[in-house]
């Protein structure tokens, strides 16, 4: 029983490439996937391009790119072929004509010539006595005659589904439960547009009917097109699918997430230098959790743990501070080597880089970047933590109380003078010799601690804070430690 139900799943995300993959796109492409890798099923990846004045090859692209990229792999569709090709409904127009015919011979659809004036002037009156605006039905039942007179005035007609009266939709939503629509709230809706390209609601059921799809996992704002697409599937005679519409993501102020929230694209996270695990792991708990507290999971550890059942109805919200502490922690287990890549862009970008760093350079940076690792919570954050490793002076930052307490003790210039003399004895230093260093200091002028430690940090970067002061210092080397303490020893 379970291997036959698991056999038998087929799950897919079908983006209208319009813009980049967005952050509730991206979610409702990873509970399919982990849908389907969970039950053994299989993910499929079509492409809803019949909106041609939005859609874009490049928008297919982006959007392809970003489910790779966070790991979200297909088994058919787009790129991948298959045996319900093509998978752009663009390209499937042929495959659509002989169901159109089907409706509108036995009566479920008809042509209308309504014209855009008309259609307007109905919505006004309709928006004028309150009603809910609807096409109303001028052109359910033309003649022959009719028709021909309105092809002969040069008017293109659209088709109509023909929803029944009185009709009571129940949408059986593995998520929502039980959720029921009135028919007459449903004006005879557009299936296919007078240019001849199908309209969402209509190309969606023959996709999925014809690819054999079992579940339909999607957000929450597709909700209100379901009974639509429940009267189509009737009309066909095609079995239905099961339903499970997941939720909204809402802002922190709890309105529908936009870019006023943060960066709505995957795309845009990436370029920021978040990691695809941690994302994943984050719109993964975007209305949905496992049973108990964890909230670090890898792919693997989602995929088996994943269920609708525990998906949950009420809206999610996408708080930027978990995602930040999330990519933290992930980019503390990331190898240094790799994450020093992720952060070259951004250091040539704000051009403390000015070519890509090789050899003995990007050693130097990977321990630069070692040294704030701990501190970063992602990639283009780069530049503001090291930036301390860069530039041959310093100028001391008035805000920094710290500093300014530290400078103002009597015995900082000798610690700062001193350093810069020891540094000018060193031609190179390693670590040990600027432990070495440091204690003679300390010795010397009978000096410890923050007198001796917090000085030193000044000196060297200007700053009362930054990476371990060890660490700093041998990778600044002695001739930028002995600049620096000199300028800053000038500024005091
Ligand atoms: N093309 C639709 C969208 O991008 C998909 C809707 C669906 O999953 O049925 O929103």
């Amino acid at each position: 029983m379970e291997g036959e139900k698991m056999a038998k799943v087929k799950v897919r995300y079908a983006p209208s490439p319009t813009g980049p993959l967005h952050i509730g796109g991206a979610r409702s492409a990873l509970f399919n996937w982990l849908y389907a890798r969970n039950m053994g099923g299989t993910m499929l990846v079509r492409i809803e391009d019949t909106d041609l004045e939005r859609s874009s090859r490049e928008a297919e692209e982006m959007i392809l790119a970003s489910l790779r990229w966070l790991g979200i792999d297909w088994d058919e569709g787009v790129g991948v072929g298959g045996p319900n090709g093509p998978y752009r409904q663009q390209e499937r127009l042929h495959l659509y004509r002989p169901y159109v015919e089907q409706l509108l011979q036995n009566g479920h659809a008809y042509e209308c010539y309504c014209s855009e004036e008309e259609l307007e002037a109905e919505r006004q009156e309709l928006l004028g006595r309150g009603e809910l605006p609807r096409y109303l039905g001028r052109c359910r039942n033309l003649s022959q005659k009719d028709r021909e007179a309105y092809c002969a005035a040069g008017r293109k007609p659209v088709i109509r589904f023909r929803v029944p009266e009185n009709r009571q939709l129940v949408v059986d939503d593995l998520v929502r439960g039980r959720v029921e629509f009135d028919s007459n709230g449903i004006g005879d809706f557009i299936i296919v547009k007078s240019d001849g390209f199908p309209t969402y609601n209509f190309a969606v059921v023959l996709d999925d009917a014809l690819m054999g799809i079992t579940h339909i996992i999607r957000g929450e704002e597709h909700l209100s097109n379901t009974p639509r697409q429940l009267l189509i599937y009737e009309a066909l005679g095609f079995p239905l699918p099961q339903f499970a519409h997941v939720s909204l993501i809402l802002g922190e102020d709890r309105s529908k997430m936009s870019k006023r929230h943060g960066a709505t694209s995957v795309l845009q996270y990436r370029e920021q230098g978040y990691l695809p695990e941690a994302l994943v792991n984050f719109l993964a708990l975007l209305g949905w959790s496992p049973e108990g507290e964890r909230e670090i999971y890898s792919l693997a550890e989602l995929t088996k743990l994943f269920s609708l059942e525990r998906v949950a109805k009420s809206p999610a919200v996408f708080n930027l501070e978990k995602l930040n502490w999330m990519n933290a922690y992930y980019i503390k287990q990331t190898p240094v080597a790799e994450l020093t890549q992720l952060c070259i862009p951004h250091l040539l970008a704000a051009g403390l880089l000015e070519t890509e760093p090789a050899g003995n350079r990007l050693l130097w940076l990977q321990q630069a970047v070692a040294s704030v690792q701990e501190k970063m919570e992602y990639a283009a954050q780069a530049p503001e933590l090291l930036q301390i490793y860069f530039g041959e002076t310093v100028e001391l930052d008035p805000a920094d109380e710290e500093a300014g307490k530290v400078l103002a003790l009597e015995t900082s210039p000798a610690v700062i003078s001193a350093l810069a003399q020891k540094a000018e004895a060193y031609p190179d230093w390693d670590s040990e010799t600027v432990r070495r260093v440091l204690k003679e200091i300390g010795k010397e002028l009978g000096v410890k601690g923050r007198a001796l430690f917090m000085a030193a940090r000044i000196a060297a970067s200007g700053r009362s804070h930054g990476p371990d002061l060890n660490v700093l210092l041998t990778l600044l080397g002695p001739r930028v430690v002995r600049t620096r303490a000199l300028a800053v020893l000038r500024q005091l």
